[in-house]
């Protein structure tokens, strides 16, 4: 099997489209009445106690941002995560997204330097593999300095 037969799919399906060029965007949902935005779009309704609209349409929500907070996580996660072996630290970031008014959690792209961020810097949205298994490689959004 070549490389050109591995099958890329998201580790979640519906989380993130990534398009062949390599961009990539988070599907979040927006509800028409009040304007709120929800990632991950876990449920069908509005969650914004003083609306409840029944229904929330598909946004591309942005892929740029400003990093809010983040840090460097040492630790594997337990099963049934998967966790590359020998473990690889990561680091994590909290984005916030201007015309969301929302904060998107994420890894930092492999190769981040954890060290030299600084809160309230560019962020963008970026697509990396998280693991292979039976020909199929799983990938998931990450945040990279933009
Ligand atoms: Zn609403």
């Amino acid at each position: 099997m070549s490389t050109s037969d591995v099958t890329r799919v998201p580790v979640v399906e519906g989380y993130f489209v990534e398009r062949p060029d390599g961009t990539a965007t988070l599907v979040g949902g927006k509800c028409e009445r009040c304007g709120s935005y929800f990632f991950p779009k876990r449920f069908s309704f509005c969650r914004n106690p003083e609306c409840g609209e029944p229904g929330l349409i598909d946004v591309d929500l942005s892929t740029r941002g400003t990093l809010w907070s983040f840090t460097d996580n040492r630790y594997a996660p337990p099963p049934p995560y998967p966790a590359s072996e020998p473990f690889e630290p990561y680091g994590v970031a909290a984005v916030t997204l201007e015309t969301e008014q929302m904060v998107v959690l994420g890894q930092l792209a492999r190769g981040t330097d954890v060290s030299a961020l600084k809160a309230g810097q560019a962020m963008e949205l970026c697509v990396e593999d998280l693991y292979e298994a039976d020909g199929t490689t799983y990938t998931v959004w990450k945040w990279r300095t933009a």
